[in-house]
Parts: structure tokens; sequence; C-alpha cells
């Protein structure tokens, strides 16, 4: 790899690398100049294991499994009985269904919601004016280290994901213990599928570039 240009894989249209050969791959290829051995030492045994599962998923359930299944597939392969949920006030209706699937499927299910502690924006410090309820008294600000914390103490194997804010997210990353896996990210504009500005980019999607910030 040339260490002197930063890797820029999207900007790769051919992408060699998914063939083996990578005698045409650009001069900032992050394969260049590592080994298949090297990239492999990058994995324990037990990240191997992860891998394999995985790979062994998308095989099995190619373009006819839902995320869901997948998810569902994933984790009894893993051999995991007891799954976090770590949900958004905001789709309460969302995490209900998902968690009675879970548990009609055999597995054990501790889920918190992000208003856990009920800890009001105030006190944690945001001002009145970037509240969402701004003439009510109290506001609860989401809360993921405690959604960590609540998951974390009930030994849960591993953490689903399901429309945690932007940020909120990040926290619950960093505070969990078990690894995480992702149900639906939260965009509330698009019904939570955050790629549609992205499809629509030739048309409605023209916006995000140049983007307009709001924070400005
Ligand atoms: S060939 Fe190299 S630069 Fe191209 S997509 Fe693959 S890793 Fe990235």
């Amino acid at each position: 790899m040339n260490n002197h240009l930063p890797a820029a894989c999207d900007a790769c249209a051919a992408k060699p690398c998914r063939s083996g050969d990578l005698s045409t791959a650009p001069k900032n290829c992050p394969s260049l100049g590592v080994s298949p051995e090297e990239s492999l030492a990058r994995y324990s045994q037990e990240d191997r294991r992860t891998a394999c599962i995985a790979a062994e998923v998308e095989c099995d359930g190619y373009c006819r499994l839902t995320r869901v299944e997948e998810i569902m597939e994933y984790t009894r392969r893993c051999g995991y009985r007891k799954l976090g949920l770590a949900f958004c006030a905001g789709l309460s209706k969302e995490a209900g269904i998902l968690a009675r699937i879970l548990r009609g499927n055999g597995f054990e299910v501790v889920s918190a919601c992000c208003k856990n502690g009920s800890v009001s924006k105030d006190q944690l410090g945001i001002p009145k004016e970037k509240q969402l309820k701004r003439g009510e008294a109290f506001e609860a600000m989401c809360n993921p280290a405690g959604q960590a914390a609540v998951l974390n103490e009930a030994g849960c194997e591993l953490d689903l994901l399901l429309g945690l804010c932007v940020g909120h997210d990040t926290l619950f990353i960093k505070n969990a213990e078990a690894p995480i896996t992702v149900v639906a990210v939260k965009d509330r504009v698009t019904g939570h599928n955050p790629l549609a500005p992205i499809y629509t980019f030739d048309s409605y999607g023209k916006r995000l570039l140049p983007y307009r910030f709001v924070g400005e």
C-alpha cells in the first residue's frame, strides 16, 4: 500500500480485490503490501469463527432471508440464547413485535428503552431551546449508557440495536460489553431507510451536495 495516499475504495470501480487478482488495483489500494496471512492475523480464533458463521448465514439465506431472519440464524449458530434489545421509545411498537418474534423462537430477550433512567435533559445541561418539548417542565434524555448497563448486567450474549439516534448509538456501542448487531437505524424522515436519499441522489437527494448545515 502507498502510505502517502489514503485508501479510497469508493473510487475503485473495478474492485479487483473481489477476484483475488490485484494486478490492476490502484496505487492506494489497502490490499497491496498486505498478505492474506497478515490480514487473517488480525482475527482471533473467536473472530474467525464469527466471520465464518456470518459468511455461512449470508450464503444460506442470500436474497431469501430478511435481516430479522438472518439475525435469528446468526444468533442460533453462534450458540447465543440471551439477547439484549436496545430500542428507541419512538419504535416501541416495533420493539414489542420484534421481542415477540424472538421469544416465540426460543430466545430470551432483555430489553431497555432509550428513556430508561428518566433523567431530564435539563440535568444533562441541554438548554431548553435545544429540547423538543420546550414548553414542558420535563423532557427525558436518551440514556444509551443506561441501556448498555441494563444489558451488561443481565449478561446478554448479543445486543440488538433498534432505532437509536445518531450519536446515542455511538454511546451505546462504546458502553456495551456484548457484541452488537443492528436491526435498524433511526431516520425519522425516510421511515428508517437512510439510503433513500442516496438512491434518489440524482433527483430529490441533490440537496445533500452541497448540504446546508442547520446547526450554523
Ligand atoms: S481493489 Fe483495493 S482499492 Fe479497489 S476496492 Fe478493493 S481494496 Fe479497495
